[in-house]
């Protein structure tokens, strides 16, 4: 019986990390032999896509396929967490 892990709720998508600013992204090797990084861009890539589908990718230096994806942090506009304006808002 298989079980797919699948962390709840919807996927992270190309689309709401480019609301963030995030245009890349940093796939790494997981085999502790090679570690191979690399940053892939993805502005070719449709809003739609999911994340998980990129951990489908293989690795170019050993051909690995168990790779980590996770979105290029660095490239998120940081933005104070207060920013509220100061008088008292209508509504
Ligand atoms: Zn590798």
């Amino acid at each position: 019986m298989a079980r797919v892990r699948q962390p709840p709720g919807p996927a992270m998508t190309l689309g709401s990390l480019r609301q963030l600013g995030i245009r890349g992204l940093i796939v790494s090797c997981r085999d502790p032999n090679c570690r191979h990084e690399t940053t892939l861009g993805v502005d070719d890539y449709a809003d739609e896509t999911e994340l998980p589908s990129f951990a489908s990718m293989v690795c170019s230096k050993c051909g690995g396929d168990r790779v980590d994806v996770r979105p290029n942090w660095n490239e998120m506009k940081i933005k104070p967490p207060r920013d509220a304006p100061a008088g008292k808002g209508k509504r």
